[in-house]
């Protein structure tokens, strides 16, 4: 066999499966991050008590492919692991919870705006086709459950300045385009129409379950350690299997130049090194305008806003009021939060009583939230005991998360990806930065399916 190499851009947890699956096909291969160590957005911190915190709620889950889930979760049948057959999720919403549903529940807004709604709702028929999040909503849910209800979250996720009739159905990341509305048997029956499915969740657990065996949807396998150190974990094991298979790892490194010919990539500098490394296949899971500058090509530019995510984590002398949820979604306008994970639920363990709370905003908004304004929250929502203590914690400052996803964002992603994709042959561009997709599981499949696709052309 020739000798083959294939570089790796980007060391999250997309460049490191990428790198596993490239070393079956390849001589070499190279896995190149800029930051000091790997895992991206799947690396924890531990706070002065020893609890360990992630970026967010990150429970991965198996994807239904035996190649990748091999890589993903080989020693999860250990004890080191916590299996979740099901997950478990609510929402805060009209002042109260709903621990049985993400989906805010329409009926605890003012009885005559409820009635009103479900009017609009029900004479919403068809499937819209608007690639606009506020129109779709419109034609959908309609005008008042879409001002009461998704303009508030929209508002709360992407910024109270964000251009909202512009954001695009693209980025697909919360689900909120579906509602709690009307009797929950008739919702279990206009749930069989495609347009009341796209807008309606289940009351009721039997009619879910009914549907799961009506549309013989497999049940997903959850996993998160219980070795104390959060999803990090995950990505300790992921690279330490990426070293076995002799994959070189360069951390603190970035690519200055991309040399291509007959629209192959041939070759690619390093900026700090200045080490050349030749390349006959090249997987880029950072953002493609790099790539593009480092070609020698002008990459697309517009109004690309990127929100920060301003993470309380959060460690308790008293374990938390909820035992049962793994994470929870904070769809009432009241509070700044949008998201909270809750460790000891997703480990199976108490050793701690903590939990993270997740909000997005602009960098200059970072200062204006204060842990005990967020503690606060937390005790008049009923999550935290009025007499628990916050014994440590920890504030993390992510900047780059979430993008807005306005028309221009996708129109200037769009056109990077297929630049960089059209003008060299053995480039697979991929990951959260694609924009093709974002959440984990379908960043790996998505992966996973391109280099095949790739590897088994060329
Ligand atoms: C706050 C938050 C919460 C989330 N919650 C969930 C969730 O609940 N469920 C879920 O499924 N997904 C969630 N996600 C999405 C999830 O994080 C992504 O699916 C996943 O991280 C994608 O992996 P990736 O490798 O593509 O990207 P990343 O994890 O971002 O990794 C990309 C890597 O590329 C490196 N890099 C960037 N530029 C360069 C360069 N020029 N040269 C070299 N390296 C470079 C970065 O340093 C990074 O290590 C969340 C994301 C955020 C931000």
């Amino acid at each position: 066999m020739a000798n083959t190499q294939a570089v790796v851009v980007g060391g999250g947890i997309c460049g490191m499966v990428a790198a596993l699956l490239l070393k079956q096909r390849f001589t070499n291969v190279v896995l190149i991050e800029q930051a000091d160590t790997v895992g991206g957005l799947f690396c924890s911190v531990k706070d002065s008590s020893g609890a360990a915190y992630d970026m967010g709620s990150h429970i991965p889950n198996a994807t239904g492919m035996a190649e990748l889930d091999e890589i993903l979760f080989a020693d999860t049948d250990t004890s080191s692991w916590h299996k979740i057959a099901r997950l478990c999720s609510g929402n805060y919403f009209g002042g109260s919870w709903d621990l049985n549903s993400p989906f805010p529940d329409a009926s605890k807004l003012p009885q005559d705006i409820y009635q009103q709604g479900c009017g609009e709702l029900i004479n919403h028929t068809d499937l819209p086709e608007s690639n606009l999040i506020y129109d779709y909503c419109t034609n959908s849910l309609g005008v008042v459950f879409t001002e009461s209800i998704v303009v508030p979250i929209l508002r709360k996720l992407y910024g109270q300045d964000a251009p909202l009739k512009s954001l695009t159905m693209a980025a697909g990341l919360f689900g909120f385009t579906r509602i709690l509305a009307l009797p929950a048997d008739v919702t279990a029956t206009l749930k069989q129409l495609p347009a009341f499915d796209a807008k309606l969740g289940y009351q009721r657990e039997a009619d879910f379950q009914q549907r799961k065996v009506q549309d013989n949807l497999s049940e997903v396998t959850y996993y998160y350690p219980t070795t104390g150190e959060g999803i990090g974990y995950w990505v300790t094991q992921l690279q330490k299997r990426v070293e076995r298979a002799g994959i070189e790892i360069i951390t603190s490194e970035r690519v200055a130049n991309i040399a291509h010919h007959d629209k192959k990539v041939t070759s690619l500098v390093l900026a700090n090194s200045e080490r050349v490394l030749d390349c006959d296949f090249l997987f880029w899971s950072a953002p493609p305008f790099i790539a593009l500058a480092a070609m020698g090509l002008t990459p697309a530019r517009g109004l690309v806003t990127l929100r920060t995510a301003l993470i309380f984590h959060l460690n308790f002398d008293r374990p938390l009021l909820d035992n049962k949820s793994h994470y929870l979604w904070v769809w009432d306008p009241s509070s700044a939060i949008f998201r909270l994970t809750l460790y000891p639920n997703l480990t199976g363990q108490s050793n701690h009583n903590h939990l993270s709370a997740e909000i997005l905003c602009s960098p200059d908004e970072v200062d204006s939230f204060t842990q005990s304004e967020i503690i606060q929250q937390l005790v008049s929502m009923g999550v935290v005991d009025p007499q628990a203590k916050c014994v440590s914690g920890q504030t993390q400052v992510i900047n780059n998360t979430f993008p807005v996803p306005t028309t221009e964002f996708q129109a200037v992603n769009q056109q990077n990806y297929e630049t960089l994709s059209n003008c060299v042959d053995n480039v697979v561009v991929s990951g959260r930065f694609s924009g093709k997709c974002w959440r984990q599981a379908e960043v790996l499949i998505e992966a996973y399916e391109s280099i095949m696709q790739a590897t088994d052309a060329s």
